[in-house]
């Protein structure tokens, strides 16, 4: 039987919807926004109007009804154009929505997940800590429980879409116990927004990612309803993983957008600028720059449709999860430098798009896990 590699006609259709809005609604716009360090509230309403947050989630719950990989692909789409739009697409769903829809009970989807799902709020994620997050089971902060109260007290650390105006609500992890010979129980708890003793920090500045909002989060004694609690107690740190798993195969759509704008952008400009009395896109030498970031985009997508075809189908993808993450972060860094080097000066001023590639691409080889971390887990998928 032959390999299905085409879209369905509903994820070509989103595809192409997204593809639009990226184009006429995005592109003109986000320079100024990403300039100024300024979190585009317009465009995520925008964007909650055409269903892109609940893309994944079940319709009883405000969402689409649609699937992961529709996610994956409108993020591919928007992150061609920019890539803080997309990272506010994707934390909202993959990391603020999706914990509350996979182990939230009836009560809490009911509470939180319409809102987030029309894109009307934000939610956020909150693994990692200042101390560090690789290594994500060294969690520090602690909850414990007094009455029908969590009393939260920590800090968690460059945590995105935490301080925007519409955040509702923000699930750490915490240590709320220990479990026989001395290991930590974790487990999630969800913290509203405005909590007396919850505060966030000013925006980081950042390298990249400028119109995406990222802040550091403090606890201080901050007491949340003991029904607060995210799935089951001492699971918190199953729970983030397997989110995690998911989160990677959208971090590596993103990354593939990303890696796909840059041909995007140097294939015209090669035809158009000269140098030496030719375009430069005449010259084998940048002929073959960019035939080479067309085939890191095209395999990263080839690696991220492997790993989304696997959760689809409810099978175990975590080595390919991981293996997508990090070849799609890699094409999208190389692409991102090549397609600068392909603009010449041009690529280093901020009214080329190319520039902010550059700036955004650096971050995807670190977040969700960092590339060494993609290889750890690739490497205890092999036996190692
Ligand atoms: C803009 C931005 C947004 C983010 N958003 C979120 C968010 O919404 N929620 C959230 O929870 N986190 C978020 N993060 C955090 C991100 O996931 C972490 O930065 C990342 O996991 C790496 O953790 P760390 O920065 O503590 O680096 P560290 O863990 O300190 O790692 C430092 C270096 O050491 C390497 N290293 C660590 N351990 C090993 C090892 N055993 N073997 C080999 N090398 C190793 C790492 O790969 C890395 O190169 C965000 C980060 C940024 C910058």
């Amino acid at each position: 039987m032959p390999l299905d590699l085409e879209l369905s006609e509903e994820h070509a259709a989103l595809r192409a919807t997204v593809e639009d809005f990226a184009r006429k609604e995005v592109a003109p716009v986000i320079g100024d926004f990403y300039e100024r360090g300024a979190f585009p509230y317009d465009l995520v309403k925008k964007m909650g109007a055409m269903g892109l947050f609940g893309l994944p989630i079940a319709e009883e719950h405000g969402g689409m009804g649609g699937d992961y990989f529709a996610l994956c692909l409108a993020l591919e789409e928007l992150a061609r154009v920019d890539s803080s739009v997309a990272i506010t697409l994707e934390a909202g769903v993959s990391l603020g929505a999706m914990p509350i829809y996979r182990f939230g009970n009836d009560e809490q989807k009911a509470q939180w997940l319409p809102a987030l799902a029309a894109g009307e709020k934000l939610g956020a994620f909150g693994l990692t800590e200042p101390g560090g997050g690789s290594d994500a089971g060294a969690t520090r902060t602690t909850a414990r429980l007094e009455g029908d109260e969590w009393v939260i007290n920590g800090s968690k650390a460059f945590i995105t879409n935490s301080g925007t105006d519409i955040t509702s609500v923000v699930t750490v992890t915490a240590i709320t116990g220990e479990r026989e010979g001395g290991k930590k129980e974790i487990s999630a708890i969800m913290v509203p927004a405005g909590t007396p003793g919850f505060t966030v920090s000013e925006k980081y500045s950042k390298v990249g990612w400028n119109a995406s909002d990222t802040r550091e989060l403090f606890f201080d004694d901050c007491r949340v309803p003991a029904s607060n609690l995210l799935g089951e107690r001492g699971r918190g740190y199953a729970q983030f993983l397997s989110i995690l798993d998911e989160g990677r195969v959208a971090i590596a759509a993103l990354s593939v957008g990303l890696a796909q704008g840059c041909v995007d952008e140097s294939v015209p400009y090669a035809q158009e600028r000269e140098a030496f009395g030719n375009p430069i896109g005449s010259y084998q030498a940048i002929q073959f720059k960019i035939a080479d970031m067309e085939a890191r985009a095209h395999t990263a997508r080839l690696a991220y449709y492997a790993a989304a075809d696997k959760m689809l189908k409810g099978e175990p993808f975590k080595k390919e999860a991981a293996i997508a993450k990090l070849v799609s972060s890699n094409a999208a860094m190389d692409n991102a430098r090549d397609a600068t080097q392909v603009f010449g000066g041009y690529g280093f001023m901020n009214e080329y798009p190319v520039g902010r590639f550059y700036r955004d691409a650096k971050i995807l080889e670190i977040g969700e896990g960092t590339s060494e971390v993609q290889k750890m887990l690739i490497a205890r998928q092999l036996g190692l």
